[in-house]
């Protein structure tokens, strides 16, 4: 057959025309010049068909780019590209949409601008209004919290929120941190979070975790609570030296309401309750850890030379270990020199 357009003989693919006619005669793909976006200036979410969400702005134009531009069905594999300047009115976009007709690639060209109408979205206006469902609060027993634990708690705090944000929970914020009475409150803007908050402080440093719920009215027919989750850290640390009746115990970890310690004279590892532990009497934490240079050792014994007065002290090994290193770190409690389990 003949091509009416070209007056080749080809294969006839439509309207008479051959394929390569076909394609020269039509184009696949039309869209606006200008599209609007709406786009919150504080999380910068952007709306789409009436939700916001978090997404690359490169993955976000290609979406607006499907809803707002007719591609033909003809094409087969659509595929969007786009390269985009910044600019003061939006973002100026080339627009690539490719497809495949019989095999014949097809790749068109758009320029578009991308306008944003700056708004606040959902979430914001919740945050910036106060918006909570759980309150976490932090305190020490018996002390005020101190500024490494202030920090180092605010930091568990804030990359947990992160971690959870970033698995795609954009719905979920920390409303405000304050100090208060010597302990940090977190506000949140979902329990199951704040529940998280507390659980991974407790795991950290200890304590117990009270809860308490407070009505907070009506909403859409549901009674709303407000939880409030109050952990009070012990006041030793890890790492710290306790003597409990005549034995003297190092802090290794926390586990609810359980302490792992372990048994300086044998270096064995064993658990108590948090209560057990409250009436102890706490010698000091790692500040009463003493480096000292090992001159000698046997298979019961090691002999070692204070560094600052040259003291040399004989202390008995609590189990058959044998030293490689050049000093060992030693503990002096209660007038008895203890070896700190190297771990
Ligand atoms: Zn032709
Ligand atoms: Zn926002």
């Amino acid at each position: 057959m003949f091509c009416v357009e070209c007056g080749r003989e080809d294969k006839i693919f439509r309207d008479g025309t051959c394929l390569n006619c076909y394609l020269k005669s039509h184009t696949f793909t039309k869209g606006p010049k200008i599209i609007e976006l709406s786009n919150c200036p504080h999380c910068d979410s952007f709306k789409f068909k009436n939700t916001w969400i978090s997404e690359h702005f490169g993955d976000i134009l290609k979406k607006a780019i499907k809803i707002n531009f007719q591609i033909s069905k003809e094409l087969d594999k659509v595929d969007i590209n786009s390269e985009c300047t910044e600019k003061k009115e939006g973002m100026i976009c080339k627009v690539y949409i490719s497809g495949f007709i019989e095999n014949e690639e097809i790749i068109e060209e758009h320029e578009i601008l991308v306008r944003f109408d700056r708004t606040v979205c959902d979430v914001c206006s919740k945050r910036f209004g106060g918006y909570h469902e759980a309150i976490v609060q932090i305190r020490a027993d018996n002390r005020k919290l101190k500024n490494k634990e202030l920090i180092d708690i605010r930091a568990t705090a804030e990359s947990l929120i992160e971690d959870l944000q970033a698995e795609g929970n954009r719905a979920l914020f920390i409303t405000d941190i304050a100090e208060e009475h010597g302990g940090l409150d977190f506000y949140i803007s979902e329990k199951a979070a704040g529940l998280a908050i507390a659980k991974k402080i407790q795991e950290k440093y200890g304590g117990e975790i009270k809860q308490s719920s407070k009505n907070i009215g009506m909403k859409d027919s549901k009674q709303m609570y407000r939880m409030t989750y109050l952990i009070r850290i012990p006041s030793y640390e890890k790492g710290f030296f306790l003597k409990i009746d005549n034995s003297f115990f190092q802090i290794i970890s926390f586990h609810g309401n359980k302490v792992k310690l372990i048994d300086l004279s044998k270096w064995n590892e064993t658990t108590f309750d948090v209560k057990s532990i409250q009436k102890s009497s706490i010698l000091g934490g790692e500040e009463l850890i003493k480096e000292m240079i090992l001159i000698s050792q046997t298979n019961d014994e090691v002999q070692v030379m204070d560094q600052k007065n040259y003291k040399i002290n004989i202390v008995k090994k609590p189990k058959q270990v044998s030293f490689d290193s050049k000093t060992v770190k030693t503990v002096k409690l209660n007038d008895r020199l203890f070896l700190i389990p190297v771990v």
